[in-house]
């Protein structure tokens, strides 16, 4: 490898761009996870966490990447052959219900057209059928990273509660929290699964599962459980500041400066900061004459947007030459939109000139690979963010 002047952008929608105290507070000495030191930062740790969820309920934190907070969330809640209902809004969706028939769950996989968010009304019309009480669960991806689209969590909780459902309401927020505002015990959630990588900024290998009392409640005879992610020797360890095994120590040193940091600036101002990022995104992917993948105003993600390539046009030749060319890294289409889309990741540590550094990236890129976008798309981006 040559060097390579001047840092590398990471606009993927995760992992993201570590920010420098973090990776400083990273650095410190591997502490003895059993001795009282770690002790105090973990108490602090369990306890400071709860405010980025919006709960103040325990957050369980697990050594693992979002994958297995997944996982955690479908066994510590359900049995073999219990009817799960959960929607088709993108790749991320797709993973998740896969796993969960994986694990003996029966899925009624709604189907969707990747361009928008879990429909409320299908989450009433399905529960009000269940008069046999067979659903036990609704498993919804809150911001859908293959698409930037955002499913309506408060809708589909009042859906719930109208069909008066006993079901409990998962979310994956993995790619939200800490980026798009969220609210697990206002919007009675009972899992909310998390992950480091994405809106914490950390890097990836730590996963989180906020649960409720009714989710702790069906975790005693939750036929699924296992003995790594199994919630209840976690939360009688981590009362004394614990672990059942050993935690990731140099990531919690990590969350503890992340946190700090998200707190500081403020959780509103943090979510106002992403959707101003975001709409200024969508105005340069306007002013290119491209178009936003999602296609519902109420449901644009602040933590990405997936912007579609006119056909005939490969959006991985574009993000090649966004990489050769610039140094930036864009995400990819995912599962059926491969090739069709680019997603800019503007989440997690990032301010007004790395947008349009990254914008100013996407469209020379554009041009570049014969995609004639004109300056309009900076132009309206730039607009947007001198306004205020
Ligand atoms: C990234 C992501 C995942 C997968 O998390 P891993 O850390 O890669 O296991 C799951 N769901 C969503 C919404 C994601 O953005």
């Amino acid at each position: 490898m040559t060097y390579a002047a001047g840092r590398h952008f990471l606009q993927i929608p995760g992992p993201t761009n570590v920010p420098d105290p973090v990776l400083r507070a990273m650095s410190a000495p591997t502490i003895d996870h059993r001795g009282p030191e770690f002790q105090g930062l973990a108490l602090e740790l369990l306890h400071d966490i709860r405010p980025v969820f919006g709960t103040t309920n325990p957050v369980i934190i697990y050594p693992a990447t979002g994958t297995g907070a997944w996982e955690a969330a479908l066994r510590n809640t359900l049995s073999a052959g219990d009817a799960v209902l959960s929607f088709e809004t993108g790749h991320f969706a797709t993973l998740w219900q896969e796993m969960a028939r994986g694990l003996g769950l029966e899925v009624d996989f709604v189907p969707g057209d990747w361009r928008h968010g879990a429909d409320p009304g299908v989450v009433a019309e399905r529960l009000a059928a269940d008069t046999a009480r067979r659903i036990k669960a609704v498993c919804v991806v809150h911001n859908e990273t293959s698409t930037g689209v955002v499913s309506r969590i408060p809708e589909i909780r009042a859906a719930i509660d109208a069909a008066e459902h006993p079901a409990l309401l998962l979310v994956d927020t993995i790619s939200s929290l800490g980026s798009i505002d969220y609210r697990h015990d206002e919007w009675g959630v009972d899992v909310t699964v998390a992950g480091s990588q994405k809106g914490l900024m950390l890097p990836p290998g730590m996963s989180f599962n906020a649960v409720s009392d009714k989710a702790l409640a069906a975790s005693r005879d939750a036929g699924l459980r296992s003995t790594f992610f199994d919630w209840s020797p976690m939360l009688a360890a981590n009362e004394r500041g614990f672990f059942p095994y050993t935690p990731n120590t140099n990531l919690l040193y990590g969350l503890r400066e992340a946190l700090r940091l998200l707190y500081d600036e403020g959780l509103p101002n943090v979510f106002a900061r992403h959707a101003r990022h975001a709409e200024a995104t969508r105005a340069a992917v306007r002013g290119w004459g491209l178009e936003v993948l999602c296609l519902d105003e109420r449901e644009h993600s602040g933590s990405l947007t997936a912007v579609l390539v006119p056909d005939g046009v490969d959006a991985d030749k574009i993000r090649g030459v966004v990489l050769d060319r610039f140094d930036m890294s864009l995400g990819a289409g995912l599962g059926r939109l491969a090739g069709k889309v680019f997603r800019i990741g503007h989440l997690g540590s990032f301010n007004d000139l790395t947008l349009a550094g990254t914008l100013a990236g996407v469209q020379m890129g554009l041009n570049l690979s014969g995609v004639p976008a004109g300056p309009a798309g900076m132009e309206a981006a730039l607009e947007r963010l001198q306004a205020d």
